[in-house]
């Protein structure tokens, strides 16, 4: 018999990775699966960051282990990128390169957390946060956010949660799965809420470069010199260049924390693979034309679907600002088709309608299925018809 560690029983496998590996192991058996479900764009990597990896191995600067806190360059970038664009200003030692933005939130919660500290979550919120912070030893204090505030939250909902045992607070706008954005007024009111009560604000702002209709993401440390000395920022290059599979993250924020969290990395992944980083320092310091052009495409994915996401019967949803992803209510759409949960809902969608979509149980809203939109218009128009049999078919039948 093996032995499995109590901490494991706490967590589950994230619901995104597991339903979007489950549709590949379909389509490999040459099932015709629509997935609308992982958070990645389906654009390439743009070429001058893949040259420039090819030009980084050849030129053998890739064979050995690089800092912890990632290669120099990479991390002056960073800085520069983040002063070109936000106006604020980091030393080298405030910013930590990891492996995707997930485990620059997994090594800042070990660093963080002691048992029982608390940190405060928005819900619905993304998958990982919840389950990073029990693997820590700390404690989820969820706020559930109403689809008529667009899910987010307000200073007096906070207050009603806050006690003495609150370290921290999950900011993530644009926000997953929802598609909100906090404007800069709302983040400002939180921003000083955190500031006053010394709460640790950890902004995860993965998706700043996707928002639309105009509607611009404010980085929360760009607010004031207080908040920024407040806050943990952390982003990557995954969604803004299409690099998810390069794992490369990064946070930046107090030196102290920093440091620590360099620290453990040095016992835990050593470095971000040292390939990625010199496509990472391609992707910031070259061309940023992608970035929009990106954005323009999933602006337009965005207001051609969602109408026809709301046209659904029994479907109701809240139009996205921001992100890749539509958070919709398919409550009344299970009920119609005979399915007691959305969960059941959406299996019976995939395994029957061969739609696959994530449910919202993990996002922390189990009446709502998150839906990415980042397909092709072909797929996206074959989605919606087989959604729509899908729940015309069943609904026939009850
Ligand atoms: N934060 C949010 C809100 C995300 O959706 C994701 C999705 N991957 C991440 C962090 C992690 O990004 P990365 O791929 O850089 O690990
Ligand atoms: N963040 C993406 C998503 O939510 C990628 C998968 C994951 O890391 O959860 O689908």
């Amino acid at each position: 018999m093996v032995r499995i560690s109590k901490r494991m029983s706490l967590v589950a496998e994230s619901p995104t990775l597991a339903t979007s590996t489950k549709v590949k192991a379909m389509k490999a058996k040459g099932a015709d699966i629509i997935s609308l479900t992982v958070g990645e764009p389906d654009f390439e990597t743009p070429k001058n960051i893949r040259d420039a990896a090819i030009q980084a191995i050849q030129e053998n600067k890739v064979n050995h282990y690089t800092p912890s806190a990632g290669i120099l360059p990479l991390r002056q970038a960073i800085i520069d990128y983040h002063q070109e664009t936000d106006g604020v200003q980091y030393e080298l030692n405030q910013v930590m390169v990891s492996d995707g933005a997930k485990n620059a939130l997994y090594t800042l919660f070990q660093v963080i957390l002691n048992p029982e500290d608390e940190v405060i979550i928005p819900s619905p919120y993304w998958v990982s946060y919840t389950e990073q912070v029990k693997l820590a030893g700390g404690k989820n204090i969820l706020i559930d956010g109403v689809p008529e505030n667009n899910f987010k939250i307000s200073l007096e909902m906070l207050e009603k949660h806050r006690t003495n045992k609150t370290v921290a607070i999950i900011l993530n706008s644009p926000n997953n799965p929802t598609g909100a954005v906090y404007t800069e007024e709302e983040l400002r009111e939180i921003g000083n809420w955190a500031v006053e009560h010394n709460i640790l604000i950890i902004s995860d702002e993965i998706y700043y470069r996707l928002c639309y209709h105009q509607q611009e993401a404010v980085s929360i440390a760009s607010l004031s010199e207080e908040i920024k000395n407040q806050s943990i920022i952390i982003n990557g290059v995954s969604k803004s260049y299409a690099m998810t599979g390069w794992r490369i993250g990064y946070a930046m924020g107090n030196q102290e924390v920093i440091g620590k969290m360099i620290q453990l990395a040095s016992h835990s992944t050593s470095n971000p693979a040292s390939v990625s980083q010199y496509a990472a320092l391609a992707a910031l310091t070259g061309n940023q034309n992608f970035v929009n052009e990106m954005r323009e495409e999933f602006e337009k994915r965005l207001d051609y679907f969602f109408p026809l996401i709301e046209s659904i019967p029994g479907f109701q949803a809240t139009k996205p600002q921001g992100a890749f992803y539509i958070f919709v209510n398919a409550k009344e759409a299970a009920t119609m088709t005979g399915y007691s949960t959305v969960s059941d809902f959406a299996l019976g969608l995939l395994e029957e309608g061969h739609v696959a979509v994530v449910g919202g149980d993990g996002f922390g809203f189990p009446d709502y299925v998150r839906i990415s939109y980042t397909l092709n218009k072909e797929n996206l128009t074959e989605a919606i018809k087989r959604i729509k049999q899908f729940i015309q078919l069943k609904s026939n039948r009850n």
